[in-house]
């Protein structure tokens, strides 16, 4: 795995004294994964560039490793991707060989520390586990200009597609220790894979390499879940050492939705119709840009994905785990790049107003707002219609009414056990009107699934236009 970074900086070999490693020598850094080199292709007062050659051994990976019994697969431990891509081998190998640039020392010429310079880094395989948007969403916020380029998995088959590696390109004026940081924390990130043990430590590593960055970064859950190796608890406490949030608490009540529900409605494949209904919904008003509020696993969007009338969608959810269900669900990380362009999944709560629901023409909410307390409810109502303000919002909630057809449900008992409440058909009427009244909307009401004349239907839907 190959990492180089050059920079234009006058005069570039400047790089060298922040680096600590003369322009004129190839050094050797034997890790106990293999063997780092330290070389410069290219040194001059307008142009230096240093590259970081990390073979990584995969014998040596496997020897000393007492559990093997992880692999389903018994080659995979010799044969596997670790030894040419870009992963936490890499951030280790890095924060070894520059220690001192990363931790932002430089004997001879100190004032360079602190001096953005321009630079360019690029990472010759990088495994982007989330597809090439991913890219963008980390580096750009950061103030990056990101180029990329896909591999396909092999050039002489071409149908078998792409692969989830990239040669990637990074350039952005900034101090050479924040570029080294931001590879440092991202690089295994975007690999999703870490080779070591994830601890406590880990947090504080994170917490010291994300100073002045990740607290204001957008994808900061992400980058700490992955980061921590999916550890929820540690990178629920990473999260709450940034900034608190009460997402996580939301998040754990969630996990176990899908089943109970899912597992009473499916004799009429409710799900299915009430997709079917939001879909014809959004065509009938010619949407082409809508968020789905609470998108679950991403069910309407894969619905409206394979219809090109939707020019973005928008996803968002409460619960990582989801999201990261919803992103293989729907091969976020193989789509062609026209489509992967169209989608976008977000972490976001529908308690807190939030910019990046604004400019949509159409916000779905399906089956989400029984999830929220009642006492939060308020709170919900003002994110959408008030602060992402969509022209129109298609809101779906089941009617109580109709429970007692369902043969399992005792009488007392909610569809899930984490639905805060379940409205009536006149419930939901009173509450729409009250939207109405407050702000400005206006509301349809239709249904979905078979009628019952007294009873009505098992789900509710009201259209709200503005
Ligand atoms: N709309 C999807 C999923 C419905 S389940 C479908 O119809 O299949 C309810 C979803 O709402 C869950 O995925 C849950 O994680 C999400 N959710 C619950 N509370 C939320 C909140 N406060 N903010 C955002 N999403 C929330």
């Amino acid at each position: 795995m190959l990492l180089t970074i050059a920079t234009t900086h006058k005069p570039a070999t400047d790089l060298g004294y922040l680096l600590h490693k003369h322009p004129n020598n190839v050094q050797s850094f034997p890790q106990p994964y293999g063997l780092a080199r330290v070389f410069y292709p290219e040194a001059t007062e307008e142009r230096c560039a240093i590259a970081l050659l990390m073979e990584v051994d995969p014998i040596a990976l496997v020897r000393g490793r007492k559990d093997k019994s992880d692999d389903s697969f018994g080659l995979r431990q010799y044969v596997n991707d670790r030894p040419y891509v870009a992963s936490s081998f890499l951030s280790v190998t890095l924060a070894k060989v520059f220690r001192s640039a990363l931790s932002g020392k430089c004997t001879d010429k100190p004032e360079l520390v602190a001096t953005k310079l321009p630079l360019e880094a690029t990472v010759s395989v990088l495994p982007c586990r989330g597809g090439e948007a991913l890219l963008y969403r980390l580096f750009e916020p950061l103030g990056y200009q990101v180029s990329a380029n896909r591999h396909p998995l092999d050039p002489e088959f071409a149908d078998w597609g792409d692969s989830p590696y990239y040669t990637v390109k990074l350039k952005h004026d900034l101090t050479l220790k924040e570029l080294l940081t931001h590879l440092y924390v991202l690089i295994p990130v975007l690999d999703d894979e870490k080779h070591y043990w994830v601890g406590d430590d880990e947090v504080e590593k994170l917490l010291a390499k994300g100073v002045g960055w990740l607290e204001n970064h957008p994808e900061k859950d992400l980058i700490a879940l992955r980061y921590l190796k999916h550890r929820r608890s540690l990178a629920r406490n990473a999260l709450e050492r940034l900034i608190e949030e009460d997402l996580d608490e939301i998040e754990a009540r969630e996990d176990s939705r899908e089943t109970e529900e899912s597992r009473l409605e499916e004799k009429i494949s409710l799900n299915e119709r009430r997709l079917q209904t939001v879909g014809d919904i959004l065509k009938e008003e010619a949407v082409t840009r809508v968020v789905d509020l609470g998108c679950g696993e991403g069910k309407l969007i894969k619905k409206l994905l394979a219809d090109r009338q939707f020019e973005k969608i928008l996803g968002m959810d409460v619960s990582y785990r989801t999201l990261e269900r919803a992103s293989q669900r729907l091969h976020l990380d193989r789509l062609p790049p026209r489509d992967a362009n169209r989608i976008e999944l977000i972490r976001g709560s529908l308690m807190y107003r939030d910019k990046r629901l604004s400019g949509y023409q159409a916000a779905t909410v399906i089956e989400v707002i029984e999830h929220l307390d009642p006492s939060r409810l308020a709170a919900f109502e003002r994110v959408l219609f008030e602060f992402a303000k969509p022209d129109i919002a298609v809101i779906s909630t089941p009617n109580r009414e109709y429970n007692v057809l369902f043969e399992n449900l005792p009488a007392d008992k909610f569809r899930h056990r984490d639905h805060r409440f379940e409205w009536t058909r006149q419930e939901f009427r009173d509450w729409a009107n009250a939207i109405e009244a407050r702000f400005g909307y206006k509301a349809e009401f239709r249904t979905v699934g078979p009628e019952n004349k007294r009873l009505g239907s098992p789900t509710q839907l009201g259209i709200f236009r503005l």
